[in-house]
C-alpha cells in the first residue's frame, strides 16, 4: 500500500509549520489535521514518548481513515536526573505557558553545575487501519542557557543553547533549526524508513 496522503497529528501549529518544512521534499500530500472542521484530542496519558506519539498517530488516523504521522518530543537535563522528559509540556503545572516552563527550569538549575540537556523527538506514522505504526527517532544535545534568549521557535528553544551555533534554538536564523534539530534529525530517519512506501 503507497501513501499519498498523511493527516499531521498535531494541535501544535509551531510544530505543523517546522514538520512540513522538513517534509516539503517529500513527494506526498501533507494535510494538517488543524486543518479540518473537527479532530479528536487525543490525551497524552503515556509515560514515554514512544507510547504518546503512537497514541496520537493511531487514534488521528482511525479517525480520518488515512495514514497520520504525530510527534511527541521531551526535553531531558542531566541535573535533574533527565527530568522534566515526557511531561515537559505541563512542567510548571496544568495550563502554563512555555515562558512559565523556562522560567521553572531557570531556577531548578540556578545552582546546577552541570547545564547538559537533550531533546528527544519520537516521530510515529500509523497506516489507516491503526494497526501497524514505524516509529522514526532524533536527538540533539545543548545547553540550558542561564537566562532566556531569542524569538523564533517555541516552547523551550529560548533557553536551549546549541553549542556548535553558540545561540539558543530561538535565536538561530535561516531555517537553521530545521535542519538540526532533534525533529530535523528524526524525520530524516522517517523519510529513510518509508522510503518503499512513497510511489
Ligand atoms: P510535546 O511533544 O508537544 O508533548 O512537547 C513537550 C514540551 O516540549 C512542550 O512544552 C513543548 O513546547 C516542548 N517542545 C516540543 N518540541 C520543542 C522544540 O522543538 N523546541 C522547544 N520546545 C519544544
Amino acid at each position: 500500500m503507497k501513501i499519498n496522503e498523511i493527516i499531521l497529528a498535531t494541535g501544535n501549529k509551531h510544530k505543523v509549520s517546522e514538520i512540513k518544512d522538513i517534509l516539503s521534499d517529500l513527494n506526498v500530500n501533507i494535510k494538517p489535521m488543524i486543518e479540518f472542521d473537527n479532530y479528536p484530542k487525543v490525551v497524552e496519558d503515556g509515560l514515554t514518548l514512544e507510547e504518546n506519539a503512537t497514541k496520537k498517530a493511531v487514534e488521528v488516523a482511525k479517525f480520518f481513515n488515512s495514514w497520520a504521522v504525530a510527534d511527541d518530543t521531551g526535553l531531558e537535563v542531566e541535573y535533574l536526573n533527565g527530568a522534566p522528559g515526557v511531561f515537559a509540556a505541563r512542567y510548571a503545572g496544568e495550563g502554563c505557558t512555555y515562558e512559565d516552563n523556562n522560567k521553572k527550569l531557570l531556577k531548578a538549575l540556578e545552582n546546577a553545575d552541570n547545564r547538559k540537556a537533550k531533546f528527544r523527538c519520537v516521530i510515529a506514522l500509523s497506516d489507516p487501519n491503526g494497526n501497524n505504526v514505524i516509529l522514526s527517532k532524533g536527538e540533539i544535545s545543548g545547553i540550558i542557557s542561564e537566562k532566556i534568549s531569542g524569538t523564533q521557535g517555541f516552547g523551550y528553544d529560548p533557553i536551549f543553547f546549541v553549542e556548535e551555533y553558540k545561540q539558543t534554538f530561538a535565536e538561530l536564523k535561516d531555517g537553521i533549526k530545521n535542519k538540526i534539530s532533534h525533529r530535523a534529525l528524526a524525520l530524516q530517519n522517517f523519510k529513510k524508513n518509508i522510503a518503499n512506501l512513497i510511489g
